[in-house]
């Protein structure tokens, strides 16, 4: 393990070590700069990115407002003069006063000692809330997820646009949206509005009707936040979603469970869709299940009112990670606001202890809230005084603004808004190329893993549940040929003989697959001789099946 490379004089100054690259280090950075230029202390900003995600504008990015590099602010440029360690954080030993990063190509190591230690590593999304979410579900939490569902909702235009099939094509165009949180409606209201927009412009083909965007949110109302000390606000933003846009609610209800083709909601209802996004319940770094901190109902870790985690000595948390204290009750909710508070609040209290200071308390309320609603709409309500309509857009719109935190992606958003009335909201799709990729995918009980007749771009084994091989026969009835269980795998005579699927595989039960891209299956195959002869001679040796073998 390498000790990585540190300040000059390092130990004779207090070494602050952040850990997340998020608002808390940005504001930790900025309470912290003048004690870092005056050699004070020194600060490293550890993260696994080397940019700052501004979370706020992930639904004008999806709505391709903006372009997507807009949310992403470099942090070298951000966090100077304090310096930037660009890697994962593996561990934490709180007796060292060590943290232990790995960097991204190959997984080396490298030590950090610190003085003060920050936990700013911000929530991610609990993918185990229902089955199928890890596997067919799309999260916002990071870039590189907001990323790929914009991508994704760009193909899905592609693809519908091209589609014969009129029930495939309603299921391509309808989008399942789950949380009726500020993300949630946010994501849900653009999205109807960008999909129907497009339809029928760059979609000739596409009818504006035809897009069905449904939010599925387990309360009686969505905006929950804002009923309590805006309730005027919550009603009409209600009313603007339901008169005003496309977006059809589900309130109550709950998705319980996600498969390649369907949503399935807590009462029975399954709706077709090819996209299910999800911007509701978030999880806690595991690095936090080998501490010994407290933790609250959601996982974050009690800090007391100086934001200080209480019995350990010179460690802090704030932002999405962090129960801090409200001062008039409760903890912070999860809002970039309260990141931003807390990582101030962190930096002075650093300096007043290495000062020989009493610490200060953390007292930040609000300063208000603001959601926007598609077509130029939002409500908003600043120090108290709410606003709705066009006006509050305006004021949303500012108030992201001023909180970008680097002045250049600043400007470049103001260009993409002046210029994207004119030229056009974007439909580039920025293909990854996954023929190598290795998924896992969930089907529910009559569903079809494969199709006879179809191309085959995958072979799948099958992890857990049962499923059974299906054929047509010269009637045109299905035949069933034979069982597959746990260890099974089919799909190999399209993979490796380049034919169409010769029979379909329907589970029978709750099924989990693990599926490899063709060139991966060929690559294994090639790699292993006998892997290779236990791939292309599928289960047709093997009492669960006929001598007919599988697809
Ligand atoms: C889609 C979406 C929309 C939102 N919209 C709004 C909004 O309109 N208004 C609002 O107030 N709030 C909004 N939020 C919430 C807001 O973004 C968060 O409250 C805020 O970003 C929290 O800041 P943070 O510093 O705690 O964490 P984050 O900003 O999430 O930063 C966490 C950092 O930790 C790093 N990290 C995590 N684990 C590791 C590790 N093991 N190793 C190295 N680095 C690691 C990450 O890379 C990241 O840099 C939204 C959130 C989402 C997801």
């Amino acid at each position: 393990m390498e000790a990585a490379a540190q300040p000059q004089a390092a130990r004779r100054r207090p070494h602050v070590v952040c850990l997340g690259g998020g608002f808390v280090a940005v504001y930790l950075v900025k309470a912290l700069k003048r004690a870092v230029r005056r050699r004070e202390i020194d600060l490293t900003i550890i993260s696994r990115e080397n940019f700052h995600t501004f979370h706020g504008f992930v639904p004008e990015m999806l709505g391709s407002r903006i372009q997507s590099g807009q949310v992403a602010s470099p942090a070298r440029r951000l966090f100077a003069p304090a310096r930037f360690h660009n890697a994962e954080v593996e561990a934490i030993d709180l007796d060292r006063r060590i943290v232990t990063t790995s960097r991204d190509l190959d997984g080396r190591q490298f030590e950090v000692p610190y003085d003060h230690l920050v936990f700013g590593l911000g929530a991610r999304d609990d993918l185990e809330r229902y089955p199928g979410l890890a596997e067919h579900g799309l999260v916002l939490l990071g870039y590189a997820d907001a990323l790929r569902a914009r991508n994704h909702v760009i193909g899905i235009l592609e693809m519908a646009d091209m589609e014969p099939d009129a029930e495939e094509r309603a299921r391509l165009l309808t989008v399942i949206v789950v949380g009726g949180n500020f993300g949630g409606v946010e994501v849900a209201t653009e999205l109807d509005d960008y999909l129907r927009s497009m339809a029928g412009r760059e979609y000739p083909r596409l009818e504006p009707h035809e897009v069905r965007v449904v939010l599925v949110h387990p309360g009686e109302h969505i905006l929950e936040e804002l009923s309590v000390r805006q309730p005027r606000l919550q009603r009409w933003a209600q009313d603007f979603v339901t008169g005003r846009t496309g977006v059809e609610l589900r309130l109550g209800r709950r998705v319980s469970a996600a498969t390649p083709t369907e949503a399935v909601l807590d009462d029975g209802e399954r709706i077709a869709t090819r996209t299910i996004i999800s911007s509701a319940g978030t999880a806690q770094s595991p690095l936090f299940d080998t501490l010994p901190f407290e933790r609250d109902e959601r996982g974050r870790i009690v800090t007391d009112p100086f934001v200080k985690i209480p019995d350990a000595s010179n460690v802090w948390a704030g932002g999405d990670c962090a129960a801090v204290p409200h001062p008039r009750g409760g903890a912070n909710p999860q809002l970039a606001l309260y990141a931003m508070a807390t990582g101030w609040r962190i930096g002075r209290n650093i300096l007043r202890t290495v000062r020989g200071r009493p610490l200060q308390r953390y007292r930040f309320t609000e300063l208000g809230d603001a959601c926007s609603l598609g077509r130029r709409r939002a409500v908003a309500h600043i120090r108290g005084v709410g606003i709705t309509g066009f006006p509050a857009w305006l004021a949303w719109r500012g108030l992201l603004l001023l909180f970008m935190p680097s002045v250049d992606r600043r400007l470049r958003l103001v260009l993409d808004w002046l210029v994207t009335p004119f030229v056009g909201r974007d439909v580039a799709r920025l293909h990854l190329d996954e023929a190598m990729a290795v998924r896992r995918e969930v089907y529910e009980a009559g569903q079809d893993i494969v199709t006879q007749g179809d191309i085959g771009r995958r072979l799948y084994v099958l992890q857990s549940g049962e499923a059974e091989v299906l054929r047509v026969n010269g009637e045109g009835a299905e035949e069933v040929l034979a069982h597959l269980g746990p260890g099974d795998h089919f799909g190999e005579i399209s993979i490796f003989e380049g034919s169409r699927r010769t029979a379909s595989i329907r589970a029978t039960t709750r099924t989990q697959v693990l599926s490899l891209g063709r060139d991966a299956a060929q690559h294994l195959s090639a790699a292993s001789q006998p892997i290779g002869a236990h791939l292309r001679h599928g289960p047709g040796n093997r009492d669960t099946t006929t001598e007919d073998g599988t697809p």
